[in-house]
């Protein structure tokens, strides 16, 4: 067994990830991915996260969204199927997750109570792959026992505030990196701490430094991009350590190529997504 090291990625690394689709593959080839997302004010989250999960090459995508939530998006994203919540404005009812290839909660899904206990009884199903993010790694944050439920090799995707509500705060960054590392460890999880230079932390106690990306990407529904991308990659029955440093490489390629076409300043996430096309040419 080789030691855990620290790692910076290449493209090298990723383009065989990205391989030709065979020539008889059909739909349910590349996956079947649920999406929990949205509440009353956030439907935009979800409609991000979807699109780029499509975008990202899953066969098939189901969007898990509050009652009052589904026009929006059927309208705006047609390509997608709805599972309705019972409640019209935020995330109370779980879905039955083990039909389905992989499951991303959290962006725009709100901190509501009934939401964080149903976020518990999904836990507590069996996914094949789950990725969690945003309001779903604050609700980890609000409730100690939640963690150990995570079923292990999870995906976290937090940025460093959402880091520091579930681990603590750190006094530097060297100190939350260590800390990531630590805790994708100690709960056998995978940790993606976002931002210049994402650090994706394996179970194993390795580190890949992700050197795609720019300063354009700190912008409203960023995450939520990265969020799709990674719920699609597991989907596809990639592994979650390399559906995790492949997702950040893509998303942070789809960001530079955003950013040359739109520039830092008046790149939105939108654009990233716009740019996925060109991103996985580009790195195959
Ligand atoms: P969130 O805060 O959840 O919207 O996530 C922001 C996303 O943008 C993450 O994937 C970050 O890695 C990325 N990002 C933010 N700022 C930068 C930066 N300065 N350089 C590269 N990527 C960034
Ligand atoms: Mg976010």
């Amino acid at each position: 067994e080789t030691p855990a090291d620290f790692m910076y990625l290449l493209e090298e690394d990723i383009s065989p990830v990205f391989g030709p689709r065979n020539k008889f593959s059909h739909k349910g080839t590349f996956g079947h991915a649920l999406l929990i997302a949205g509440s009353k004010g956030k439907m935009g989250a979800a409609q991000l996260a979807a699109k780029a999960c499509l975008r990202s090459g899953a066969g098939l995508l189901t969007v898990h969204v509050p009652a009052k939530g589904g026009n929006i998006l059927q309208t705006a994203f047609p390509e997608a199927m709805l599972s309705f919540d019972n409640n019209a404005e935020h995330f109370s009812s779980v879905p039955d997750s083990g039909s389905y290839s992989a499951v991303g909660i959290g962006p725009g899904l709100g901190q509501h109570m009934d939401s964080a206990a149903a976020f518990e009884r999904l836990l507590q199903q069996k996914t094949k792959a789950l990725v969690i993010d945003a309001d779903a790694i604050n609700m980890l944050a609000s409730n100690n026992e939640l963690i150990k439920k995570v079923p292990p090799l999870s995906i976290l995707t937090p940025h460093p505030k959402e880091f520091d509500r579930i681990a603590g705060e750190s006094s530097t960054s060297y100190e939350r990196l260590l800390k990531a590392r630590a805790f994708a460890m100690e709960h056998s999880l995978c940790i993606v701490l976002k931002g210049a230079y994402t650090a994706v932390c394996s179970p194993e106690g390795n580190v890949y430094f992700n050197c795609t990306g720019n300063p354009g990407m700190a912008t409203a529904g960023s995450g939520d991009v990265l969020t799709g991308i990674i719920l699609s990659l597991l989907a596809q029955g990639i592994s979650p350590v390399t559906a995790a440093v492949s997702g950040v490489f893509l998303h942070g390629t789809a960001g530079d190529l955003a950013a040359v076409y739109r520039s830092e300043e008046s790149m939105i996430a939108s654009d990233m997504i716009e740019m996925l096309g060109k991103a996985f040419k580009q790195i195959r």
